[in-house]
């Protein structure tokens, strides 16, 4: 593309959207949001889950997510202050409400680490910005060993992990796009791919017909 043809295309508008990613603890999921994340160039938005879940030693409050006490997430969920919010082993997760809307209002696009529960509720709410993604490991054998290398769960907890892995699995025929994360590389190359597609989507290119109209407009006034 040339310079001037890729100004023209980042000035047409365009709605926010919302990309969810989905896998079972250890697939890969969280690194490859935090990745594109932090990646810039593609001026996503990290949305911040709260949870009741422990901190691991490695996680930051308030960048990994907001840790919080059960009653504080009734409270939330009381006020109607989560966008979606799930179960998920045990623990309580949710999606706060304020940080998305604001991100879409402003037109940008927002990536979401969640599971499969608040997936369904994001996209019965926000179904035409959404964008779902899961990530497969590519063996079990390869997930215990990515959760044990981790080291940062007790056994007990790595086996209810995997456990539940496979109930999550069973859920990748609900997701629009599917990775097998054998390779980090290859798999974020995959994730940078879907994005661009999606944000060239027709659908989503609000100010597309006025930049038709002004191409076909061109040199019809009699001065080109
Ligand atoms: P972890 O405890 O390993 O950080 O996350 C456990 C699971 O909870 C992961 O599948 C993760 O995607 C999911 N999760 C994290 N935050 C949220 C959230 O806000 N909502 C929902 N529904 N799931 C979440």
């Amino acid at each position: 593309m040339t310079e001037r043809a890729e100004r023209v295309s980042e000035t047409i508008a365009r709605r926010g959207l919302i990309l969810i990613l989905s896998s079972p603890s250890g697939a890969g999921k969280t690194t490859l949001t935090r990745a594109i994340a932090d990646d810039g160039g593609w001026g996503l938005d990290l949305s911040i889950s709260v949870t009741t879940r422990a901190r691991r030693p490695s996680e930051i409050a308030g960048r990994h997510y907001h840790f919080i006490e059960r009653e504080a997430f009734d409270d939330l969920r009381a006020r109607d202050e989560m966008l979606e919010w799930a179960e998920v082993h045990g623990n309580f997760y949710g999606t706060p409400r304020r940080p998305v809307e604001k991100v879409l209002g402003a037109g940008r696009d927002m990536i979401f680490d969640i599971d499969y529960q608040g997936t369904r509720q994001v996209r019965a709410k926000l179904a035409d910005d959404v964008v779902t993604v899961f990530i497969l490991p590519p063996s079990m054998a390869e997930l215990r060993h990515r959760l044990e290398r981790r080291a940062e769960d007790s056994p007990g907890t790595i086996e209810k992990r995997l456990a539940n892995a496979r109930v999550e699995i069973q859920r990748w025929t609900e997701y629009d796009y599917v990775i097998v994360n054998d390779d980090l590389q290859n798999a974020f190359d995959a994730l940078r791919g879907i994005l661009a597609a999606e944000r060239l989507k027709r659908t989503r290119r609000t100010g597309l017909g006025s930049f038709v109209d002004g191409l076909l407009g061109e040199g019809q006034g009699g001065l080109i």
